[in-house]
């Protein structure tokens, strides 16, 4: 089950850093997971600000 990031994002870019497998980058308003990449570590929901990634 891939993470998803919800409308809460701020666009602060910190999760994108700490993706071991790079699927996070900047989209329309928000950052996006790419759901066939992400292994579900759970790193990005760990550094982020306002709880915006969680499991889908
Ligand atoms: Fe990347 Fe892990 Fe977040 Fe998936 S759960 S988007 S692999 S940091
Ligand atoms: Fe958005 Fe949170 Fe990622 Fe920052 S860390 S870009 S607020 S999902």
């Amino acid at each position: 089950m891939a993470y998803v990031i919800s409308d809460d994002c701020i666009s602060c870019g910190a999760c994108a850093g700490e993706c071991p497998v790079g699927c996070i980058s900047e989209g329309d308003g928000k950052y996006v997971i790419n759901a066939d990449e992400c292994v579900s570590c759970g790193s990005c929901a760990g550094v982020c600000p306002v709880g915006a990634p969680s499991e889908a």
